[in-house]
């Protein structure tokens, strides 16, 4: 137990959440794996334990309990390893609910948010674009004012839980001419016409259903606008701040994981006549492994920490994703090794917990983007300040 940051009742709800994991979502794994989607039952049964409320308002049926328990949550969910199934649930929690609870009116946080915390509603964040994601601004979807409606045309694509999910929160240009100012967020319902969606094949995240969506003379309500219109673009840059801190946590779980699995089977797996865990070379690997996901996830709560108490942590988040996903991608590549040939099993866990840690310096902004954010943080003095 870590008690700088984790109490006794923190404790209890990890080991609840662990066994519910193992008796309620292990058993499924590998069929969601092999199908590509994670079937609606468990989506209710979350919602039954309260597991999409716990940083959510009481008044809408959210827990309002502080960030530790988010990060156990995606601790916990990345030891299951599935990195598709764990997407699926911290991105309807964590990126589609956190533009519910902060930019949702009342109407929409009892329409959309308490139905999402209960596990009733699945939810997905509509940003990246077939032109182009690291790009944020130049966003090409159009939501034009018509009346009191609004016209949503363009496409959006990678988008996690984008073919199952109930509703669509998306980001549009309300006034294309406008790079940063011209953008807008709004609720979409799933079964508005005018929308279609196209399942994409990937790598990894398997058990995941990533989608392309089209928006073909979508018309929605100018009540489904979120916050204020031409706020978009700060709305996504602030909760990006929570996002990648998200990634940067799920980045030092399952990399621990594996550090975790390569010690257990190195104490089984002999060779020349002794355990694998008695050479040399082998145990300072494993050694400098633990240091590196030890130093990750120190830094990730002393983060979740300050956010937690209000710091505006977007260096930090990106800091913490950009260092985090690498030091997953490495530690993983060297925890197969470890393994051998069983390494490259798909019964041994290491394949696909290696297929799907290489997302994390690609989604939710790049490594490259990261570094350009951080860079200008950093020489030029930028400050970013959270949308008001
Ligand atoms: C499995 C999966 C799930 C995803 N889920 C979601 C989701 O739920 N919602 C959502 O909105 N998006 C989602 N994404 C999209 C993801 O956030 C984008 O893929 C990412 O932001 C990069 O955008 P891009 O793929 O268009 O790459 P591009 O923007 O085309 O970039 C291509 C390459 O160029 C580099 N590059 C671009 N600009 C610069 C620059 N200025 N300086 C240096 N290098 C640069 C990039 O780093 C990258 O290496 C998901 C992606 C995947 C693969």
């Amino acid at each position: 137990m870590n008690s700088m940051y984790f109490t006794e009742e923190h404790e209890s709800f990890r080991q609840s959440f662990k066994d519910f994991l193992q008796k309620e979502v292990v058993p499924h794994i590998d069929k969601w794996e092999k199908e590509g989607t994670v079937e609606r039952f468990i989506w209710k049964k979350f919602g039954e334990m309260g597991y999409f409320g716990l940083n959510q308002p009481e008044e809408y049926g959210g827990l309002g309990l502080d960030l530790f328990y988010t990060v156990i949550f995606l601790e916990e969910l990345q030891k299951v390893n599935s990195g598709g199934f764990a997407a699926n649930m911290w991105a309807h929690a964590y990126l589609a609910m956190t533009h519910l609870n902060k930019e949702g009116d009342d109407r929409i946080k009892r329409e959309y948010l308490t139905p999402s915390i209960e596990g009733d509603k699945i939810g997905c964040l509509c940003i990246t674009e077939p032109f182009g994601g690291s790009d944020v601004a130049g966003m090409r979807t159009t939501a034009i004012k018509k009346g009191d409606t609004y016209v949503i045309n363009g496409s959006k694509t990678f988008i996690t839980n984008g073919v199952y999910s109930d509703y669509l929160v998306v980001a549009a240009k309300t006034n294309p001419e406008d790079k940063h100012k011209g953008m807008s967020i709004f609720i979409v319902d799933r079964d508005t016409p005018g929308i279609s969606s196209t399942k994409l094949d990937k790598l990894g995240w398997r058990a995941s259903d990533t989608a392309e969506i089209a928006f073909d003379n979508v018309v929605i309500p100018v009540e489904n606008l979120m916050g204020e219109e031409g706020k978009g673009f700060p709305y996504i840059m602030q909760h990006f701040a929570l996002e990648r801190l998200v990634m940067g946590i799920n980045a030092h779980a399952r990399a621990e994981y594996a550090v975790e699995y390569a010690i257990q089977y190195m104490s089984e797996r002999q060779a020349f006549g002794k355990t694998l865990d008695k050479f040399q070379a082998l145990r300072h690997k494993i050694a400098e492994m633990a240091s590196r996901v030890d130093m990750c996830k120190e830094y990730n709560y002393s983060i979740a920490k300050r956010l937690n108490d209000g710091v505006y942590v977007v260096k930090e988040a990106s800091m913490s994703k950009l260092l985090s996903t690498k030091m997953a991608d490495e530690v993983i590549y060297d925890a197969l090794q470890l393994l051998g040939g069983y390494g490259y099993m798909e019964e041994y866990p290491m394949a696909r917990l290696l297929r799907d840690s290489r997302l994390g310096p690609i989604g939710g902004g790049t490594s490259e983007i990261l570094k350009e954010i951080i860079a200008k943080m950093v020489i030029d003095k930028k400050e970013y300040k959270p949308a008001t």
